[in-house]
């Protein structure tokens, strides 16, 4: 490619069968783009936003722009006196216009003037931005060739390094020399891969080898930055073939290295797959079923304990307390990513719990609550999508449906409150005085009484309405008040009959 060609200013001009696109920009970014040349000033969707609309109004791929950004030859002054309403709060000129669309991402539009990354010293941050005034100097500066279009109508594109012809064959490749453009920002080449699996693209030859040699240059990069990468690959939906990458291009060494400990790790007798494959497979399941971040990452990193505690060899090797083990990697690996405390400890304590068992045999009332205790009740339903996706990534899935069904009937039934009198809004001491009399058996049968007319009706458990019960309720005999026991039981009964029909146990 020869990146000193004249501009092309419409890739697609000489092909008839597309000609002109007839992408509609939304209503809000028309306005300001309008504006600005009302104004005597250049206006331009660009980056990732004009990508995106690409992607899905030609190519047909269900992706909407996540946000939208402009790029103008105004400087930051210059905008702000054309949007009274904006506000500038940024090293990089870029000014923010609120508008009052009913589209969250609209609301808050970037302008951010044409401009250059001065010198990159640190392979992080340039040191400086330097404000320019043509806009194929700002696309210049842009990663990949994907990311280097802009349009101010929607129908005609700049696009000054075949980026359009990279979107239609799927393809991830830096603008100018990968070599020097990695060089100058490392996370560029965590981008790459990310783009790649975001997008299901592959990366060029050139590009992918020179994520290869310079994959060391991400130790320069912040934590937080990496991270956030990373959680993309994660969450999107080929997060496994991310993960692939990171491991073939030598990134995944400077990011979780533990996980390539699994790699040739045989496992026992269980399992087909080694630790790694495993893990990896875990995660696989996980994305295909679009599971939660947090339950990816535990599936990803359930088993990261194996290679620490492995004893022996071959079919009958064993791994115990790799739970253990597997949830104090994790809580290394979360903190030294800087994932927030929250999000940490549910993952740690997916991995620390993974293996609770759920042979019907196993399960009793009191497990399932100490189960509930430790992962806490929310959780509880994500942590079996952990299970299942160690399961089905092992390879050879067991067949488990009615042991699943009658753990989630135990785990219902224990968090649900028994049927007692507690369920009353009032007790014995409000029976004792409203009666005037002291402790003993009536008060209790009364209650009862009270309770199963509540169950019958709940909209009667109010102060008002179990007081005037309280003084009815005086008169009756012992043998009367004793017969609502049996109501309650079968209340009981019922309530049981209906659980265990909703789980099929
Ligand atoms: P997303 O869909 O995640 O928002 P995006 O491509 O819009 O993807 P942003 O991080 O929002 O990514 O950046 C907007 C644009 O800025 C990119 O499309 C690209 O043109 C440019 N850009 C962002 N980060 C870099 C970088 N590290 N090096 C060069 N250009 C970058
Ligand atoms: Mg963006």
């Amino acid at each position: 490619m020869d990146y000193n060609s004249p501009v092309l200013r419409d890739n697609w001009g000489s092909d008839s069968s597309r000609g002109h696109y007839k992408m509609t920009l939304p209503a809000e970014i028309q306005k300001i783009i309008k504006e600005l040349g009302n104004a005597g000033y250049e206006g331009y969707a660009v980056g990732g936003c004009v990508r995106d609309l690409v992607l899905s109004e030609v190519e047909g791929l269900p992706i909407k722009p996540k946000d939208w950004d402009i790029a103008t030859n105004a400087k930051p002054e210059e905008i702000q006196k054309v949007f009274p309403d904006s506000f500038y709060a940024n090293k990089f000129g870029t000014v923010t216009v609120k508008t009052d669309s009913a589209d969250n991402i609209l609301r808050e539009i970037q302008i951010t003037p044409y401009r250059i990354e001065a010198k990159y010293t640190d392979k992080r941050h340039p040191e400086e931005v330097k404000f320019v005034s043509k806009l194929d100097d700002d696309l210049s500066r842009r990663d990949f060739t994907i990311n280097a279009l802009a349009t101010a109508d929607g129908k005609l594109i700049v696009d000054l390094f075949g980026g359009q012809t990279d979107l239609k064959e799927k393809i991830i490749r830096t603008v100018g020399k990968p070599g020097d453009r990695f060089g100058e920002d490392a996370l560029r080449l965590l981008r790459a891969v990310r783009f790649a699996a975001a997008l299901d693209f592959s990366i060029e030859e050139k590009t992918l080898n020179a994520i290869g040699e310079n994959a060391e240059l991400l130790r320069a990069i912040s934590k937080e930055r990496i991270r956030d990468e990373f959680l993309k690959i994660v969450e999107s939906d080929k997060a496994y073939e991310g993960m692939l990458m990171l491991h073939e291009t030598g990134l995944l060494k400077f990011i979780v290295p533990e996980l390539e400990d699994g790699i040739g790790v045989g496992q026992n007798l269980h399992h087909i797959y080694t630790v790694w494959e495993h893990n990896l497979l875990a995660l696989k399941y996980a994305a295909d079923k679009k599971y939660s971040t947090e339950v990816r990452l535990a599936s990803l990193f359930h088993d990261i304990g194996k290679p620490q505690t492995k004893r022996g060899e071959g079919k009958y090797s064993t791994f115990y307390g790799h739970d253990v083990v597997g949830a104090r990697i994790t809580a290394r690996i979360l903190e030294r990513l800087r994932f927030s405390k929250e999000q940490a400890e549910i993952i740690i304590k997916f991995v620390r719990y993974h293996l609770f068992y759920y042979n019907v045999g196993e399960v009793t009332e009191s497990s399932v609550r100490r189960l509930l205790a430790n992962v806490g009740p929310e959780n509880i339903e994500n942590l079996i999508k952990v299970r299942e996706a160690d399961r089905i990534g092992s390879g050879r899935p067991k067949a488990v449906p009615y042991k699943l069904r009658h753990l989630k009937y135990i785990i219902d039934k224990v968090s649900h409150d028994p049927i007692s009198a507690k369920m009353l809004k009032v007790n014995g001491e409000d029976v004792m005085k409203e009666l005037g009399i002291p402790p003993g058996p009536k008060v209790g049968l009364i209650l009862n009484s009270l309770l199963s007319e509540i169950l019958e009706d709940p909209a009667k458990n109010t102060d008002e309405y179990l007081r005037n019960g309280i003084r009815k309720l005086d008169k009756k005999s012992p043998e009367e008040l004793k017969r609502a026991l049996e109501k309650i039981e079968q209340a009981v009964d019922a309530e049981e009959k209906e659980r265990m029909k909703k789980y099929y146990v």
